[in-house]
């Protein structure tokens, strides 16, 4: 069954939108001659020599959160890898001593250039062990290879504010 979907009934200014563009031209004149007499009003980030800091929530470059001891929190239990959409975290578990701990990563790999920074992985990890928090959003390098992260870099990485 077809529903039919009422238009509402519009009259001559709104059809030929004259209003409308005469409004939309106000406010272009209106920014342009403020960014011609009022340019530190504008919110520019002369990057790269200023850096913007993000709020809390932002999803940047992640990082592996250690325990007190230094070593990972994490537990190798594959749930950020099996959440992730892009498939572009690897693991490769190994056996430790710690009787509490069941494993660890012996490696624990990102490629961001896969990633699309979607977050799934920090949201499925149990025991917060990953995070995106580090306010690192910029990366450049020179081969495809070097944009794959290691274990060890990815707990080389601070929080975002921390001095490194
Ligand atoms: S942010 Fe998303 S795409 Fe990137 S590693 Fe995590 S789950 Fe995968
Ligand atoms: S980072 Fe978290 S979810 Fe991913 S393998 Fe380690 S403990 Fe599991």
């Amino acid at each position: 069954m077809s529903i039919k979907i009422e238009r509402p009934s519009t009259d001559i200014k709104e059809d030929i939108y004259l209003l409308a563009i005469i409004k939309g031209l106000g406010i272009t004149f209106k920014h342009l001659v403020s960014s011609i007499f009022k340019p530190r009003k504008l919110p520019i980030v002369e990057y790269p020599e200023q850096q913007k800091q993000f709020p809390a929530g932002y999803r940047g470059k992640h990082r592996l959160t250690k325990r007190e001891d230094g070593s990972v929190r994490c537990v190798a239990c594959y749930m950020c890898a099996t959440a992730c959409p892009a498939e572009c975290i690897h693991i490769v578990a190994e056996e430790v001593t710690d009787p509490t701990v069941e494993k660890a990563p012996a490696r624990f790999d990102i490629d961001l250039l896969e990633c699309v920074f979607c977050g799934m992985c920090v949201e499925a990890c149990p025991v917060d062990a990953i995070r995106m928090d580090s306010g690192i959003y910029s990366f450049t390098d020179f081969n495809r290879k070097d944009f794959v992260i290691t274990k060890e870099e990815l707990m080389a990485v601070k929080p975002q504010g921390m001095p490194d």
